[in-house]
Parts: C-alpha cells; structure tokens; sequence
C-alpha cells in the first residue's frame, strides 16, 4: 500500500429548504420555530485522486419537491475546477433523492455504494411511503443499471478506497448508509452526510425524524466522533451551519463552496 495522502475537501451548496425544527428532530423542539436545511455535495482532492462524495439532485425533482434549487452540483464543481464528464470514482452516501441524481454528469465513474444500501432501496422497506417517500424510483432504477453495467463497486461494511480515504458503514438514516473519513492537513475530518443531518442531532443525541432504526443512527453520532481526530471535525450533512463555521473555497465562492480540511470557526 503506497503512503498516505493528504486530502483537500469541500463543501458545496446547491440547495437550500427553510423547515420548521419540529421536521428535524424526533419530538420536535419547543424553543425554536425555524430550522432551515442546506443541501450539499462533497468533493475531496489529494495531489493523485479524486472523489466526490453525492450527486445532489436535479431540477425538476427540487421543483416537484418544493426545494430551492441555487446552481446545479455541475456548475458548483466547475467552480472547483472539477470537470463532472472526467471523474473517476463517485461515493453514494445513501441512495435517497437529495444524493444521487444528475448520474448522466458522470459517465466515467465508478459509483461505490454499501451492499445494504441497494438491498435497502430495492427490498421490502419500499412498499411502505414512511421509508420509500425520500427515494425516486427513477434514480434507484438508474442504479440498478448502472450495476448491470458494471459501473458501481460494492462495499459491505467499512472499505479504504485509497490511502488517506475510507468509506464506513453506519446505517440508521437508511440501512446501508455510509459516512467518509478523510486524511487531511488538520487531522482527519469525517463527511457524515446524513449519518447526522444538523450538529444538533448528533451533539444533543436527538435523532432525525427520517430514520430506519433509530438505534443505529444514535449509534452512529457516537462512532462519527470515534472516526473523526475531533468530534468539531464532523461535518454535518445538512446544516446551514457548515456555511458559516468554515471558510470560503476561494475568491468569489462566498455561499457556494466551503473548504473543510480547515479550523472550523465555533
Ligand atoms: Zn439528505
């Protein structure tokens, strides 16, 4: 195995959904009356590699939605001078709506996905609206293909994808989520994605109503400190927070992209 490499990460937001706080814990929250969702996807970045980490979705599925839609995950990469059409290696978080559309921007990735993820999405949970409301038929449908084409690589489990990058499977939000640890100048810093949708529900313990086994996703908070060098190094999947404890990717990125493998300002 050749030698760690130090990653840069990124945030970019694509999207953004003002929610009562009542959407974003279970049992709700008498003190406050807005909890706004931001909506992300990841890019990391070492000297040889290159991930990036969800899909976002697409228009016409933020519309239907109700989603504010504020540029397409596309453009948001070409600002990080990634060109979609060349990137290698795609990581699913979860097969929900707000991670896996715009696949066609991608046609020369490998898209890596837990074996519980798929089972998930395709098995029995599906035939009931409380777990399949947050996936599009459409979008599992083009994963299965892409499966038959040979273009998703499965992992059961926790999986290093390169030195410096590994993938671990947490469940609980889904089954077959997984969360991303990533090398980097400051330590290693874990991409949750929804493994804890805000700070607040994996600092306070208190789950996101959107859940397939609640033990787990409790569970989960707890092993996403462990991955991380600092519990401050956990980067929530959803937080509007994320845009304001980090600082911008670059000249002119100011709400469009973050840069993670940085100090988070608390
Ligand atoms: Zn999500």
């Amino acid at each position: 195995m050749s030698a760690i490499e130090t990653y840069e990460v990124y945030a970019i937001r694509y999207a953004t959904l003002a929610r009562k706080a009542a959407d974003n814990f279970i049992g709700g929250d008498p003190h406050e009356d807005g909890s706004p969702l931001d909506y992300f996807v990841w890019l990391a970045r070492s000297p040889t590699r290159l991930f990036v980490i969800d899909t976002g979705f697409e228009a016409g599925v933020a519309e239907r939605r109700g989603r504010k839609m504020l540029l397409s995950p596309e453009l948001g990469l070409q600002r990080l001078g990634v060109d979609a059409a060349k990137v290698r290696d795609v990581i699913v978080t979860h097969l929900h709506y707000d991670h896996i559309g715009n696949f066609a921007l991608f046609p020369q990735a490998t898209f890596h996905l837990q074996d519980r993820e798929m089972q998930y999405a395709t098995g029995r949970h599906m035939a009931q609206p409380i777990f399949s409301h947050a996936y599009e038929v459409d979008e599992v449908v083009a994963m299965v293909r892409r499966v038959y084409a040979g273009r998703v690589k499965f992992h059961d489990g926790d999986a290093q994808l390169a030195p410096g990058l590994s993938l671990h499977h947490i469940g609980g939000h889904t089954l077959g989520l997984q969360s991303v640890r990533v090398h980097t100048r400051i330590g290693w810093i874990v991409l949750a994605s929804d493994a804890t949708h805000l700070y607040a529900n994996m600092d306070e313990a208190r789950p996101f109503p959107i859940v397939h086994d609640v033990g787990a996703m409790v569970e989960g908070f707890r092993r996403l400190r462990e991955l991380a060098d600092h519990p401050r190094y956990v980067v929530p999947g959803h937080d509007p927070l994320v845009m304001q404890r980090y600082g911008a990717a670059g000249p002119g990125l100011e709400g469009v992209a973050v840069r993670l493998d940085a100090e988070p300002m608390l």
